[in-house]
């Protein structure tokens, strides 16, 4: 027999349940098989950064899965539905009997899932898993089976859930010792437009160290550290658990072993950071219990309603990091540059486009996602729309952040400011968040834009837009 694993986000060899489940037989022949799909990234306006990083890791699989002697072949197609039509066509000239692949919950990805099951009915049995979450979507739900629509109640019902199952990480699986040797393939596997990743190595092994250290050395901190943008506080998996370079259930695993009694203090670093990994889960579900959710329908209706300002010039500003405001500009700038951008940063730069700017936040969603190598649809819109304040438990429409307080709060020294904006190098610190204050004051001339609002007129604009919106 012959047995494809079809992988997606799930681009790695240990703890992967579609590939170590496709090798339980160990007569069969296992093959695997990575669609490219050009146009429908496009449509996903997939990052460059995320696509390099995509096409490193899948060399990096390739090596992996040669030891495994299981070849990998790649194929390119334009888009989903097409992916799905040669998927077909590859089991059949293999007459492969079973098609193995782990479950991606966005509505674009399950359409093409649902028909390469529909084009191999009675040919080839399709065996699919939840293996990018912790609990299948669907399950943690209300007394009335409900998905939750904020997030402490589900995260309750979540642990209760999590802790009755097994959370153990499958081992890679064993040499097939019967099938061919193969040879790892070589670049380029597919055209790429940018191939420089600065920060990030896209292997599984990199992800694995990192998890390790991030354990050991930093998760003690992190409750204190993580919203500290100048420090390197967070994890930076995230590009990680996106592609599937590492599983979910390894950060659990690894989190226990190096702390097993975190679940006892709500405060500890542990706890915080295994919170983090269940908004993380609880996106991913939101977006399977509302579909519209996947077409950037807002969550809260009534909000689309608002009469967004969309202006096009201040839009440009704040993708350039050109806005005036130190702690937005350092923060887009870390992102045009890297690829990823901090967490309290993303709540800012989001909050900045959409109550100071009063610009839509679908906007802002498609720039991110253009942008972030760690890009997830799930998480990406769920951070919108909660700095928007048309999602689930969003943040209430009139509690705007300011952006120079908040710069204050979070980078008190400019330290972050400064590493990111250089033309901002000597202003003394007390300034740094307002720069022009400074020049004026000191009869210095600055390389740097004026703000281009007035945060307090802007606030009061913006709550008026909703609750006109509310009416
Ligand atoms: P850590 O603090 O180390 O957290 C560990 C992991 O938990 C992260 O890698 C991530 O997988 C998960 N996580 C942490 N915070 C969140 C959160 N608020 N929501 C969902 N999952 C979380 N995250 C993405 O992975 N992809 C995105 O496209 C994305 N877009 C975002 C857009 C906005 C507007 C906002 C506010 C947040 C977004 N996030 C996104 C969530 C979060 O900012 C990143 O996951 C986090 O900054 C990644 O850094 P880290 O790996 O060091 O996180």
């Amino acid at each position: 027999s012959v047995h494809l694993v079809w992988f997606r986000n799930d681009l790695r060899v240990t703890d992967n349940k579609a590939l170590f489940n496709a090798c339980q037989d160990k007569q069969a022949q296992v093959h695997a098989l990575f669609t490219v799909t050009p146009e429908q990234w496009k449509t996903h306006n997939m990052a460059l950064s995320c696509q390099a990083f995509i096409h490193n890791a899948l060399l990096d699989l390739s090596i992996s899965l040669a030891k495994l002697n299981i070849p990998l072949t790649i194929v390119i197609s334009d888009t989903y539905s097409n992916a799905a039509d040669k998927v077909a066509e590859y089991c059949q000239q293999h007459q492969a009997t079973a098609l193995f692949f782990n479950h991606q919950y966005a509505l674009n990805e399950q359409r093409r899932d649902e028909k390469v099951t529909e084009l191999l009915k009675n040919k080839t049995t399709v065996y699919a898993y939840h293996d990018n979450v912790f609990i299948p979507p669907g399950n943690v739900v209300t007394q009335q089976g409900e998905m939750y629509k904020v997030f402490t109640p589900f995260r309750n019902a979540f642990l209760r859930l999590f802790f009755s199952q097994n959370n153990a990480s499958l081992p890679i699986p064993e040499i097939r010792t019967h099938q061919k040797a193969v040879s790892p393939l070589k670049a380029p596997l597919f055209s790429l437009e940018n191939t420089s990743l600065p920060s990030f190595i896209s292997t599984e092994e990199e992800a694995l160290k990192r998890l390790k250290q991030f354990c050991y050395e930093s998760v003690p901190h992190y409750a204190k550290w993580r919203d500290i943008p100048a420090v390197d506080g967070t994890s930076r998996l995230s590009p990680y658990l996106s592609i599937g370079l590492l599983s979910i259930r390894q950060c659990f695993n690894r989190l226990y072993q190096t702390e097993p009694d975190f679940l006892e203090n709500n405060t500890s670093g542990a706890f915080v950071w295994f919170n983090e990994l269940i908004w993380r889960e609880f996106y991913q579900h939101l977006i399977v219990a509302n579909p519209n959710l996947c077409k950037h329908i807002a969550f809260q209706l009534w909000t689309e309603k608002i009469n967004w300002r969309n202006n096009q010039d201040e839009f440009n500003a704040w993708t350039q990091g050109a806005t005036g405001f130190p702690i937005i500009d350092a923060a887009m700038r870390q992102l045009n540059q890297t690829g990823w951008m901090h967490n309290r940063l993303r709540m800012l730069t989001a909050s900045f486009l959409i109550k100071d700017l009063l610009i839509d936040w679908r906007w802002g969603e498609r720039y991110f996602m253009s942008q972030l190598i760690d890009g997830d649809f799930a998480s990406n819109n769920g951070g919108w729309q909660w700095a928007a304040s048309t999602g689930t438990d969003a943040v209430p429409y009139f509690r705007i952040f300011n952006p120079t307080t908040q710069g204050r709060k979070f980078d008190p020294d400019g330290e972050f400011i400064r590493h990111w904006l250089p033309e901002l190098a000597n202003v003394p610190n007390r300034y740094i968040h307002t720069p022009h204050e400074w020049a004026a004051k000191t009869n210095n001339s600055l390389d740097y834009p004026l703000p281009i609002v007035d945060h307090a007129k802007a606030r009061i604009r913006a709550i008026e837009s909703y609750e006109e919106a509310k009416k």
